[in-house]
């Protein structure tokens, strides 16, 4: 199919999808294709930017580009995210409104490079000056350190976020950075343990052992040669194209910059040496400690008592309230120990790292101006899918679910509202899909809790068949509500599976570790262990292994804090400005040059891309309420080239951009002396040309 050619002589296809004639989900795929091809990564849906991955480093990121799109209008320059985040910015600061950019898109679709192009396009044109260059070198140097502890390859992305990640920058009245905070979301700490086939271990672990110096492995007791390590995978442990060594460098400058004192780093190193000893501590079957030099020198590391550690590798008590009874545990009880507390200890020193890095930027109270970016692990779907799959996709659906409500449901809705000729259009709301999991009464999340907290013999299995009658249950009333139902029972599911319709896809779950990984328990004769030792992050990390601080109150699950923090962060999304980056994966070879249209496809069909485009093209751009508020504090609203932009319903898109191009402050000039209708201004342009 042949798509029209731009309006702008030198754009490649069709810039803003707005624009596209004809439009279907052919002529849109045709159109990214085009501009892909041709390295136009960016296209518009109005003010929404879809961003294809290109695979390799094209030459539009230099200073010389962020020039260009400084100040300029979002229309005025050919499709670019630096369009997107000079826009946000610039309503930040002269608008006084709060913003965030919201980036979704699979794994490996291209999340975490845009949200850093976003933060260093700010950096880059907000104010200088030596104490603003600090805070904002502080904001950036915070993405290597982060990445380094929780990102890892993984078959989708060979640098895969595997935490959410939410960065609230706050800014003064001028527009100056004064600092941010950082929220994260969880971590998934079972990869400490155990990486899937052709996956690898965070990247911190590599970087440790290609890059320290022969001396700092000497003081970790380390050796340089992976194979030495049971945690670390080897088939994938040399990844192309990413140099651990460099990177190591990389990152201990990025903790200086942050503010991290050398002891500080030292003692993260120490416990990331810590893990890896831990992984090669071996039991016996009398369940006595084997790897004897390997858990020696993790008790020389962090300050315990041998017998200490070994004791708590044998032996786990339960305390009752005036009781405690101490039980044997057998070899597989004492790996199962020993994993535990690897998870926990990394996964813990991970959330030190945020309150650590958040220490060195937070403002106080945040009270000025704030840009919020959102960077979440992508949605997944893998052969084998487990409790970690299922809290990133629930995390998808979630601003699956902002997205819609903000963009094709309030957005038609106010036209109904408002008496406006509107013709309805259909999209897929995934509202139901959230409530399948979230609901309070019989949600996934909530049924999963249940059975955790329930007393009695709890495993995977009997999780299942509570959820399969229940849903069952739930299924059949919906039916009799003619609604489809999205947890998808038959006949064809492999044992101990359940499946979901996801927003992007059906998902299998395996159940297996649901309890657990839920339950994220850690016998406390570890955390008194780990409480012991003299190495103080280490006793910090466990404060519960405080014997004066005996809390016999069960913590809250995995599952239910995820929803709570997850629900605090769309509250708070929802009271910002959003601006939408929606990244496509243009092929699953994570090479450049190659487009696969059904891949492609499947993404834009689900992502609701064309349904967004209709939604636009019928709607206004901009609304009232926007014109009215900035013409309230803003000295500037009668330049021409404002109003133009500003009262953009009398006029198209198609109108808008061709202005750009003429000779803007005389064609308007002559438009505002006497505009009544966008007739009148047709009529008007015609006699330009
Ligand atoms: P995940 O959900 O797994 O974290 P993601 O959406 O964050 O995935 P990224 O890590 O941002 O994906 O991108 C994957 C890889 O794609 C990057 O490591 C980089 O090699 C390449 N890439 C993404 N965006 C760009 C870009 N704009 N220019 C060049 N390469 C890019
Ligand atoms: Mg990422």
């Amino acid at each position: 199919m042949e798509v029209k050619t731009s309006l702008l002589d030198n754009m490649i296809g069709v810039g803003d999808m707005v624009l596209l004639e004809p439009l279907n989900e052919d002529s849109f795929i045709v159109n990214l294709r085009n501009r892909f091809d041709h390295n136009e990564i960016y296209t518009y849906i109005g003010s929404v930017v879809i961003s294809m991955n290109p695979y390799r480093s094209l030459p539009i990121y230099t200073p010389q580009k962020v020039e260009e799109y400084r100040n300029r209008n979002f229309y005025e320059l050919s499709p670019h995210i630096y369009a997107l985040a000079d826009e946000a910015y610039r309503s930040l600061r002269d608008q006084d409104k709060d913003q965030c950019i919201l980036i979704t898109g699979e794994s490996g679709a291209g999340k975490t490079e845009a949200s850093k192009l976003v933060m260093s396009y700010v950096a880059a044109v907000c104010g200088k000056g030596q104490e603003v260059n600090k805070v904002k070198e502080q904001l950036l140097q915070s993405n290597p350190v982060l990445e380094a502890f929780g990102n890892a390859k993984t078959m989708r992305n060979d640098n895969s976020s595997r935490f959410g990640k939410y960065m609230d920058i706050e800014f003064d009245f001028k527009g100056d950075p004064l600092g941010g905070v950082i929220s994260n979301y969880l971590l998934e700490k079972s990869r400490v343990c155990k990486q899937p086939r052709g996956e690898r271990n965070f990247h911190i672990f590599y970087q440790l052992l290609s890059g320290a110096s022969d001396d700092t492995l000497m003081k970790l007791k380390l050796d340089r040669d992976f194979s030495k390590y049971n945690y670390l995978s080897l088939d994938s442990a040399n990844v192309n194209g990413l140099d651990d060594a460099a990177s190591f460098r990389t990152v201990r400058n990025a903790m200086q910059i942050v503010g991290f004192m050398e002891a500080e780093v030292q003692s993260v190193l120490e416990l990331v040496a810590a893990v890896l000893k831990l992984g090669n501590i071996e039991f016996k079957p009398e369940s006595r400690v084997n790897g004897f030099d390997e858990s020696r020198e993790m008790c020389e590391l962090l300050g315990i008592e041998q017998s200490v550690l070994e004791r708590a590798f044998s032996y786990r008590t339960v305390e009752a309230k005036m009781e405690k009874m101490s039980t044997t545990l057998n070899v597989a009880q004492a790996y199962y120990a020993r994993d535990a507390l690897a998870k926990n200890l990394y996964s813990r020193l991970f959330s030190w790292l945020v309150t650590r890095i958040n220490e060195s930027i937070k403002v106080g109270p945040l009270s000025g101006l704030v840009m919020g970016v959102l960077d979440i692990y992508g949605f997944e779907i893998f052969e084998d899918n487990s409790f970690e799959q299922f809290i990133i996709n629930y995390c998808n659906e979630k601003l699956q679910q902002i997205f819609i409500e903000l963009t094709l449901r309030e957005e038609q809705e106010e036209y109904i509202r408002e008496d406006i000729e509107w013709t309805n259009i259909e999209y897929f709301n995934n509202a139901i899909i959230c409530d399948l999991i979230e609901n309070n009464q019989n949600g996934i999340l909530a049924m999963l809790d249940e059975e955790c907290l329930r007393p009695g013999t709890v495993t995977d299995d009997t999780f299942l068949d509570k959820l399969n009658t229940i849903c069952a249950e739930h299924q059949h009333f919906e039916s009799r509500l003619n609604k489809n139902s999205k947890f998808l029972t038959d006949h064809s599911l492999p044992h101990s599976c359940f499946r979901i319709q996801h927003y992007a896809g059906k998902v299998l779950y395996r159940v297996e570790g649901f309890v657990d990984k839920n339950n994220d328990l850690l016998y406390r004769d570890l955390s008194q262990a780990m409480y012991k030792a003299t190495h103080s992050l280490m006793r910090q990390l466990f404060p519960e292994g405080n014997p004066a601080k005996v809390n016999l109150k069960r913590p809250p699950t995995a599952g239910f804090q995820f929803k709570a923090s997850v629900g605090v962060l769309m509250k708070n999304l929802q009271t910002k400005n959003p601006n939408y980056i929606r990244c496509i994966k243009p092929n699953d070879k994570k090479v450049a040059h190659i487009f696969t249209d059904s891949l492609v496809c499947h993404q834009v069909r689900y992502l609701g891309l064309v349904e967004n485009v209709r939604v636009r093209r019928a709607g206004y751009a901009f609304q009232m309420l926007y014109l009215l508020s900035y013409s309230s504090r803003c000295s500037c609203f009668y330049h021409p080239l404002d109003a133009f932009f500003l009262c953009p319903q009398l006029f198209t898109l198609e109108e808008r951009r061709r202005a750009c191009l003429e000779d803007l402050a005389t064609l308007i000039q002559k438009i505002y002396r006497g505009w009544k209708s966008r007739t009148h201004f047709l009529l008007l342009k015609k006699s330009q040309v």
